[in-house]
């Protein structure tokens, strides 16, 4: 088997990010912690520096950096703080793997640097390629890098090419459990509250990934990371609501034969897969049993009720600054959301407004996207007012 894959962690205090320290622990022989690097959550972080040691912490949040400095100060640890801090540890010799599970858009330059350092990327933060998926593919194919998904639908995608790389891919079918509100109506919708949005039915995960699966826009943003991590177009990429989240996505050739990755919902399975690929390692992760699940079903996507998905699909094929007008104005919308300040059809109805509105040159660097982006947030803000 291969070297020991030493990895820094950016988003370590997160959902996604302390599933990958969980996996990291199962396979010391594999897998290293280099950095650790979190937002603003400095006691779980240093928490998470004395058991894993790694060479770095970043606390990016940086009124924290003495709290940090001075509980690590009796260990081997360098302490960083600030976002620049960020994009210099995914540049560090020690470095193998970049493991981003960021959320937003924050992780869009520390990726686009790590991808310059030709670092490899295991990738759970999905904004990062909605917004800027044409620089960031082709970056990474010129530095010969590559992205491994974290998704647990684009890991399905990956592991159902495994072998068919030179097969073209007929159709993607990406599966959705439908969220916490499948099959209810829009009167419904209209008088949810945040608590309500965030009880997702299979995945525990954070707050604003599951106020993306309750409006659906989590499935749009997947069908556009999708579009670039497999290089297929929008129209070979479908999705289907599959409620009991056990079939993670298909992909179908072109003799009609589709292939799936089925598993029980455990974000441990894909985050391990894209940090030991292309090995698969044992674990004890529980197994699905079909007598315990008797019932897999598929349905359409009702997209009149759940207008986010569609919102998706035409920013896409928009192009140019479109996927990253969506996206900024669904991260803002859905912050005014989790803080009360908007009803969940407002949600749609912002992000339909600034793709409607938007007018932006098109965007060839990160820094063109991120001032697209803040622009956005800005007038989405000023609109509430
Ligand atoms: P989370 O909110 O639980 O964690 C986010 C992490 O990002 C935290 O560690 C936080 O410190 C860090 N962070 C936030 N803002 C930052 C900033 N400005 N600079 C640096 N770090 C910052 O989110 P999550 O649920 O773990 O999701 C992370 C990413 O993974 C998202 O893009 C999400 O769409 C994707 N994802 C999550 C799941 C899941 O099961 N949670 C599944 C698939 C994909
Ligand atoms: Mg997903």
């Amino acid at each position: 088997m291969a070297d020991k894959k030493r990895i820094a962690l950016l988003g370590s205090t997160g959902s996604i990010g302390k599933q990958v320290l969980e996996v990291a622990e199962q396979l010391p022989d594999l897998l290293q912690v280099e950095v650790l690097a979190a937002y603003s959550n400095a006691s779980l972080l240093i928490e998470q520096a004395i058991k894993f040691k790694p060479n770095v912490a970043v606390i990016v949040k940086d009124d924290l950096y003495e709290q940090v400095k001075e509980a690590l100060w009796n260990y081997d640890i360098k302490v960083f703080a600030g976002e620049q801090a960020l994009n210099d540890v995914v540049e560090m010799d020690c470095v193998d793997m970049v493991v981003s599970a960021i959320v937003g858009i924050a992780g869009l330059k520390p990726i686009y640097k790590a991808i310059e350092a030709r670092k490899q990327i295991a990738l759970a933060n999905k904004e990062t390629l909605v917004v800027a998926g044409d620089l960031m593919t082709q970056t990474a194919y010129e530095n010969g890098v590559n992205i491994y998904p974290i998704d647990s639908e684009h890991s399905a995608i990956f592991q159902s090419l495994a072998g068919e790389f030179h097969n073209p891919i007929e159709r993607i079918i990406i599966t959705a459990s439908g969220g916490p509100f499948r099959g209810k109506t829009a009167d419904f919708l209209r008088t949810v509250t945040k608590a309500q949005a965030l009880k997702h039915p299979n995945w525990s995960m954070g707050h604003k990934i599951t106020i993306d699966s309750a409006t659906l826009m989590n499935k749009g943003l997947e069908v556009i990371e999708a579009k670039w991590l497999f290089n297929t177009p929008l129209d070979k990429i479908e999705v289907v609501i599959h409620p009991q989240s056990i079939v993670h996505s298909l992909v179908e050739f072109q003799d009609g034969s589709i292939k799936a990755q089925l598993g029980l919902p455990d974000m441990k399975l894909p985050i391990q897969y894209a940090l030991t690929y292309p090995y698969r390692c044992g674990n004890r992760l529980p197994r699905l049993h079909f007598s315990e699940h008797p019932h897999l079903t598929f349905e359409a996507p009702d997209l009149e009720t759940f207008p986010c998905l569609n919102l998706a699909y035409r920013a896409s094929r928009g192009g140019g600054c479109m996927p990253c007008v969506l996206n900024a104005a669904n991260e803002m919308a859905v912050a005014l959301f989790l803080h009360d300040k908007i009803g969940f059809y407002d949600i749609p109805r912002i992000i339909e407004d600034a793709l409607t509105h938007a007018d932006y040159s098109n965007p060839s660097s990160v820094d063109d996207y991120l001032a697209i982006d803040q622009d956005i947030k800005q007038t989405v803000l000023q609109s509430i007012k």
